[in-house]
């Protein structure tokens, strides 16, 4: 499988000229996932400066924009657990070892689609060959079709696939992602988010985790795009390995994890005169850096610079009694109205495989965390290879109801993925449940 052609560092790259030779490998990494992380590239959201508070109307906005715009690639990276060691192993006290393969799959849209200039921009600066999209893109029709007219859509049978399998997803923001995913390789948004969350309760019954959710909710970070979150979350295992407190060690099926990682950030370095992009440490954009690109920040968007910076202040506070209130309240009002911009414009994280890698990671990590001790076992023997598994391990149940099924949807609640008595599944949906699981 590692073929110059279709490795690009430790992110396989899929597309029509290789789909065919590497779906079998494909299938088997999905069916031995522990949990699955996915991230979506989109031609364009179509939304500029207003956003909707309210759940419903975003919903609407993003259904319109998943039905003018269209899914451009997909990521995903599939995380099985291997083994993990207690605290008796010397080498290896309180280690899970996780294996992970990373994807970046081309979608094309075969229908006409709108693409945002501002996307096209910001995808071509950071390496998106839209003459491969176009020559060998996973061809596609949106929306409700019927199967002797999907023909042989490879990248429909895809998505068949991951719900075949039913293992944990894992994402980061993933709202706008799934509603692109729905659209473009399921069916035709439902007019109701309520009936949305209650086909997507059935799609993914093991459930659906939110990294952004965890970043904000769970682990009170002061800011929660997904680069500051992977490299704190990052930071923090590289801490519990070196204290023998649970902690995870992530072989990838190619290439090395510090290429996606990047350095481990230590408290004692102290760069105290780098100036910090306040801007960009709230949102993980800047405006003057923006996807416009007009003008030219002098403050440092080094994520590593700014984790510092925390680690510093955070010092010189613990020094000193402070009885400063906390700011967090007012960083979430601004987080809200920037929700969108900062997973899918995040300067170097461009890549969708790469970015369902730095998802899945930190869930992997934040599982572990909370553990306070790890039971020795061997989980992938060559017998239990297919073994059906949807549980997180080392996720407390306290944590699990607290997360599973939660999206992040603003500062202040997130959105629930749940069939309510109230509301019912659409027919696209039951008709594609029932030809997924029972081939007819
Ligand atoms: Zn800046």
């Amino acid at each position: 499988m590692a073929d110059d052609n279709v490795m690009s560092g430790p992110v396989f790259e899929i597309d029509s000229e290789n789909f065919k030779i590497l779906w079998p490998e494909l299938q088997r990494t999905m069916r031995e996932s522990t949990f699955i992380a996915i991230d979506a590239e989109m031609s364009g959201l179509g939304i500029s400066g207003t956003f909707q508070r309210n759940a419903e109307d975003r919903y609407q906005t993003m259904k319109a924009a998943a039905q003018s715009r269209s899914l451009i690639s997909l990521g995903m990276t599939c995380f099985s657990l291997v083994s993990q060691t207690d605290t008796s192993n010397e080498e290896t006290p309180n280690t899970v070892f996780y294996k992970a393969t990373s994807y970046n799959i081309l979608m094309l849209c075969a229908e006409s689609f709108m693409i945002d200039p501002s996307a096209v921009a910001f995808l071509t600066g950071h390496g998106f060959d839209f003459n491969k999209l176009f020559s060998c893109g996973l061809k596609y029709m949106k929306g409700n079709i019927a199967k002797s007219k999907q023909g042989d859509s490879f990248a429909r049978k895809l998505f068949e696939e991951l719900v075949r399998v039913r293992k944990p997803i894992v994402v980061h923001n993933g709202f706008c992602d799934l509603i692109f995913m729905y659209e473009c390789l399921y069916a035709s948004c439902p007019s109701k988010l309520s009936t949305f969350m209650a086909d997507l309760s059935e799609i993914f019954p093991s459930g659906i985790y939110d990294t952004k959710v965890v970043a904000q909710f769970h682990e009170r970070m002061n800011s929660s795009f997904l680069e500051y979150v992977a490299k704190t979350f990052h930071t923090k295992n590289a801490k519990a390995a070196r204290t023998a407190r649970p902690n995870i060690v992530i072989e990838l099926t190619s290439g090395s994890t510090e290429d996606l990682l990047g350095p481990i950030i230590t408290g004692e370095d102290t760069k105290s005169s780098i100036e910090i992009c306040t801007q960009f440490m709230k949102r993980g954009y800047c405006d003057k850096n923006g996807p416009s690109g007009q003008g030219i920040c002098d403050f440092s968007h080094n994520v590593t610079d700014i984790i510092l910076f925390e680690e510093t202040k955070k010092r010189k506070r613990s020094r000193q009694p402070v009885n400063e209130p906390s700011r967090r309240n007012k960083e979430s009002k601004l987080d809200t109205e920037c929700h969108i911009v900062d997973h899918h414009f995040t300067a170097q994280c461009h890549r969708a495989g790469i970015d369902s890698f730095l998802t899945g990671y930190s869930f992997a990590v934040f599982s572990v965390l909370h553990a306070t001790e790890l039971k020795s076992r061997q989980i992938l023997g060559a017998d239990q290879t297919l073994a059906f598994t949807s549980e997180i391990p080392n996720l407390s149940d306290s944590v699990k109801t607290e997360l599973v099924n939660r999206l992040y949807l603003n500062g202040h609640h997130p959105l629930w993925v749940t069939k309510s008595h109230f509301s019912k599944s659409s027919p696209a949906h039951e008709e594609n449940i029932v030809r997924i699981f029972l081939g007819s």
